[in-house]
């Protein structure tokens, strides 16, 4: 698979990840990796939460962050 961004502007990159938002393929020029965290409660220990991370291309980084 290669990258949507880069195909679009006529060159093909290896991608090496899918933007969690769109489903397009990126590639490590065009991937945004976010970081948030998953919050677990289990029922006998204390809430805790876990930084998870997902991919997302540049289109739809910054719609999340508006
Ligand atoms: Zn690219
Ligand atoms: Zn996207």
């Amino acid at each position: 698979m290669h990258c949507l961004d880069c195909h679009t502007r006529g060159a093909a990159s290896p991608a090496v990840g899918v933007c969690r938002g769109c489903g397009a393929a990126v590639c490590a020029d065009h991937a945004r990796i976010v970081t948030y965290e998953v919050r677990r409660r289990p029922l006998l220990a204390p809430p805790s939460e876990t930084p998870a991370r997902s991919v997302r291309c540049f289109p739809c980084a910054q719609a999340d962050s508006r």
